[in-house]
């Protein structure tokens, strides 16, 4: 079942899924070499409480922490603890906002220091294959058309598209449906209509795309230990055209502060 969100309810989404991104500019303006994930963690917790928020995967399913933070060969669900990032490091912080019954989810994936160029490029291309996904996230196409445009872009870098993890439906639930794979055929899969609201959150490899799972029932890896990208914005389907809920120009912007 698809639950399609009235104008009112998208503008609730959008409330809080701009408080995620506030979230990540928040955590722009701290991240660097010697923090610890955990650290990360607290600023994030204390910034969603501060604005009216319940952080949207703390207990989900037994989450331990507020947000995931997964550094370099993590691609996802890593559990903030005291490592402490070195110059370097990659890390994607996905973070869920909970507030006025509607949920918020995008993550965002930072740079410390002096990070390879080909680890660079990987963030870059990530990026820029959600956005080819977004782009065909309109009425009238289908599920199929986003993963397919994602899929073409990350593999025509030779990189490696994870299958096992999804984007999904998302409003008064964290996960809805539908499922919205980062891979497919086009012309396949449920229709798009106005009113879905869907994450789009390609989780790209530098490497192979398979993955292994940590002991800790959560960490997800790469299983060759290369590095992994990850980012994600939240969505609506307005008046038939996509209509990005999230925002990463704060956090861009709140970066490119620190470099001055
Ligand atoms: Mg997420
Ligand atoms: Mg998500």
């Amino acid at each position: 079942m698809i639950y399609l969100k009235t104008a009112e309810e998208i503008e609730l989404m959008r409330e809080s899924n701009q408080l995620v991104s506030k979230t990540h500019a928040e955590i722009a303006k701290y991240i660097e070499v010697g923090i610890s994930t955990l650290e990360i963690d607290r600023i994030a917790h204390e910034f969603l409480n501060d604005h009216g928020a319940v952080p949207g995967f703390l207990n989900y399913n037994g989450f331990p922490n507020s947000v995931c933070i997964s550094v370099n060969d993590v691609v996802v669900h890593g559990i903030p603890n005291d490592y402490r990032l070195q110059d370097g490091d990659i890390v994607s912080i996905d973070i869920g906002a909970y507030k006025n019954g509607m949920h918020g989810d995008s993550c965002y994936t930072f740079e410390i220091g002096n990070v390879d160029e080909n680890v660079r490029k990987l963030l870059r291309v990530t990026r820029e294959s959600l956005y080819k996904g977004i782009e065909k996230a309109i009425a009238g196409n289908r599920i199929g058309d986003i993963g397919h445009a994602v899929q073409k872009h990350a593999e025509s870098f030779g990189y490696g598209v994870v299958r096992e993890l999804v984007g999904h439906g998302i409003g008064r639930d964290l996960h809805e449906s539908p499922e919205v794979p980062n891979y497919g055929r086009q012309g396949t899969g449920p229709k798009l209509d106005t009113g879905m609201c869907i994450a789009v959150e390609p989780m790209i490899t530098l490497g192979k795309r398979f993955i292994k799972q940590d002991d800790d029932g959560w960490t997800i890896r790469t299983a060759d230990h290369k590095p992994a990208a990850h980012f994600e914005h939240t969505m609506a389907i307005t008046n038939g055209k996509a209509d990005i809920l999230s925002d990463f120009s704060i956090i861009d912007e709140t970066l490119k502060l620190n470099q001055k």
